[in-house]
């Protein structure tokens, strides 16, 4: 059965239990992918993709940076391979448990390859309708977005 927002949330902290709620149900699916960090997918020039956030994943991603010490992302990444400005100087994503759903979706070829859009189309709709329901403009690069959030965590 398709997954289905919580309707009408109008606060942060209900936003982010939603965004966590979605990617518990992505990991209980049963969409065999073996990710083993290899970060591979974080450098965003060598894959083509950069991963695009919602509000919601984006002020989740937010909130976890400041978890973990930081107040503010790099301003520069390595250009040469346009390296995620959420790896550490060991190259290990700091956010790892709250990484956003592109990141959990979209694996590389060794962890299985990217899930199918239909396989979780319902849960691209959730994180849509809180991006909404937060006054959302829709996805943006990870940069640009977790930066916004930023300003609002
Ligand atoms: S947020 Fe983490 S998992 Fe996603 S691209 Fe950046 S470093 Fe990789």
């Amino acid at each position: 059965m398709a997954y289905r927002p919580t309707p009408h949330i109008k606060t942060i902290e209900p936003a982010l239990a939603e965004v966590r709620a979605v990617y518990d149900e992505l990991a209980a699916r049963p969409i065999e992918r073996t990710c083993i960090g290899r970060t591979e997918c974080c450098h965003f020039k060598l894959t083509g993709k950069t991963p695009l956030l919602t509000k919601g994943e984006a002020l989740l991603a937010a909130k976890a940076l400041r978890a973990a010490g930081r107040t503010k992302l790099p301003e520069t990444t390595d250009a040469s391979t346009g390296a995620c400005p959420m790896l550490d100087a060991r190259s290990r994503c700091i956010i790892y448990e709250n990484r956003p759903f592109g990141c959990r979706t979209h694996f590389c070829a060794a962890a299985g390859g990217p899930y199918a859009r239909r396989e979780v189309l319902d849960l691209i709709r959730c994180l849509e309708v809180v991006d909404f329901q937060l006054n959302g403009t829709g996805p943006h690069n990870l940069a640009v977005a977790v930066r916004e959030a930023l300003l609002q965590t």
